[in-house]
């Protein structure tokens, strides 16, 4: 038999291997996550895990992990073990998958591997091919471009499909003979379809779609024996079960193709969820999220600024459905996981990608955060990115505390952080130890006071502030000792020496003597967190 010709290695069927994946209960959904490894985990992989752990998850139905590695060029051996554990921090969490000790796969419909897998393709080749439903294609490269010439030429659609197909016919004999002297070929599906056939194909966000049909003689096993993702997608979806596919729109235009690779096998094909991909504006045009030009397509790129884990999930669950940003409001300490999505409530064609919405949703939930866990966030931060800063911080836990802790127990507290990168420029100042080493050009930061008159001022001021005072009491003294000495401006080149009085300048000046910058948290609670002892130091030091 032709097939045996082909893959004589192949000695079991596909009801041999099907019996080795028992069926699932009837009432589960499973979903699974089938990314390609690659150096580079991008944002999309987490909102598409996003996905299928939130609908997989719902009521407890499967979700597993399943990886794409027969793109050999592509793949970088350490990068799926990097996907578990990215998948771990973000808390998405898989049923199944390589995801047990030394990333060793966890359960019975493996392996979950696809490159362990190429023995299983194979069988499932030679079932289609024994049943001329697939044939052996030997055409070379040079063949191949000569019928993409031909086709540009009399402007046919160009593709392996009816006559231009040339082993698509060949009989068994013919077959038999170019194996003797050429051993490389590929499988070719044979599509029973020809160019103008139309289809109606479902999706559950898109609902009926009426669509060109798939006429291609697609190539199912590539020369090397490893499978195309049509084939595998056939195949593994088949054996595992899967019920619900959420892959990206970019995969739409095939759903004809592996509707036929379902039918041609007679199995029910899943139910298929293709969602929008990750988008941004860029000039006012709507483009791909992409590897290449956007440092955020890369999720390291938002560990390294620490954007806290939830904000970027609370961010992505946002473009999932809108109305989750309501709900979060309402349910700051709850799981996005007990929110309820709705595939059909997903945008079509909208998932837009905008740090600015990021920004807003990280401010957002670290301004609710209580003190010990945005101190922890910070910690674990610092202690990756800035060990000197880290160990001041273990010898002043209480300090730091009270320091991070300024302005949040306001009735409004402003948001003043997007993620932990932003908090350093405002804490190291209350440590002298780093205070100690600055050098800092005071004039360049009060450019329009004489230096003369900011010691006139703080010397006034050292005399009589009162840290035990009140917020209002402690302004309303500022203030007074303001006026009385009448520091002068010279902002404007003939006015050398006026006597307008701003209180707004008064402030500047401690803000940049207490913490050398001119922006800086609420200056009442920074230098009660300071303290006397702090506060005299640094104006001393200025005088
Ligand atoms: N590896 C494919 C991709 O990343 C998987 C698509 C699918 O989930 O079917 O696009």
């Amino acid at each position: 038999m032709l097939a045996d010709l082909l893959f004589p290695e192949i000695k079991e069927s596909i009801e041999d291997i099907t019996k080795k994946y028992p069926k699932r209960p009837n009432w589960q959904t499973i979903t699974r996550m089938w990314p390609s490894p690659t150096w580079f985990v991008h944002i999309w992989n987490v909102y598409s895990a996003m996905l299928d752990d939130i609908f997989g998850h719902k009521d407890n139905w499967i979700n597993f992990l399943r990886i794409e590695d027969t793109d050999q060029k592509r793949e970088v051996e350490w990068a799926k073990n990097k996907i578990v554990d990215i998948m771990k921090k973000f808390w998405l969490i898989f049923d199944e998958g390589p995801i047990w000790a030394n990333y060793t796969d966890l359960w019975d419909y493996g392996p979950y591997i696809q490159s362990q897998r190429e023995y299983i393709y194979k069988v499932f080749a030679k079932h289609l091919l024994s049943e001329w439903k697939a044939y052996p294609c030997f055409m070379t490269e040079e063949e191949l471009a000569e019928i993409r010439e031909h086709q540009t030429i009399w402007r046919q659609v160009s593709g392996v499909y009816g006559s231009f197909s040339k082993w698509r016919n060949a009989t068994e004999e013919e077959i038999k003979n170019e194996l003797e002297t050429k051993k490389e070929f590929v499988v070719r599906f044979k599509s029973p379809w020809k160019i103008g056939d139309r289809v109606v194909v479902n999706d559950m966000i898109k609902w009926d779609v009426e669509t060109n049909d798939n006429f291609l003689d697609i190539v199912i096993l590539k020369k090397t024996g490893i499978p195309t993702y049509h084939f595998a997608h056939l195949v593994d979806d088949y054996l595992m079960w899967t019920t619900h596919v959420f892959r990206s729109d970019e995969w739409f235009a095939s759903l004809p193709l592996h509707l036929q690779l379902f039918k041609a096998f007679n199995y029910t094909p899943p139910r298929y969820i293709h969602y929008a991909p990750l988008i941004k504006l860029d000039n006012w045009n709507k483009r791909k999220l992409s590897k290449r030009k956007d440092l955020e397509a890369d999720v390291e790129y938002y560990f390294k600024l620490w954007y806290p884990i939830i904000a970027i999930i609370d961010y992505l669950a946002n473009i999932i459905n809108a109305w989750y940003e309501d709900w979060r409001k309402e349910n700051t300490k709850k799981s996005f996981k007990d929110y309820d999505f709705k595939i059909e409530k997903m945008s079509q064609a909208w998932a837009l990608v905008d740090m600015e919405k990021l920004d807003f949703v990280s401010k957002e939930y670290i301004a609710n955060l209580w003190i010990e866990e945005l101190f922890n966030e910070f910690t674990n931060w610092a202690n990756k990115y800035d060990n000197e800063l880290m160990k001041l911080i273990n010898i002043n836990i209480d300090y730091t505390k009270q320091a991070l802790n300024i302005e949040r127990e306001l009735e409004k507290p402003p948001k003043r952080f997007c993620k932990m990168s932003d908090i350093p420029s405002q804490l190291t100042f209350f440590f002298d130890e780093i205070y100690k080493n600055l050098d800092i050009n005071f004039q360049e930061l009060i450019p329009n006071i004489k230096k003369e008159h900011i010691s006139k001022f703080l010397a006034n001021y050292k005399e009589y502030y009162n840290l035990n005072q009140s917020k209002e009491e402690w302004f309303s003294q500022l203030k007074e000792i303001a006026v009385n000495s009448s520091f002068a401006i010279n902002n404007k080149e003939f006015i050398e020496w006026t006597h307008i009085w701003k209180i707004w300048d008064a402030a500047m000046i401690l803000r940049v003597v207490l913490c050398w910058q001119r922006n800086t948290p609420d200056l009442y609670e920074t230098m009660q967190t300071m303290w006397k002892q702090r506060v005299d130091t640094r104006i001393n030091k200025f005088i």
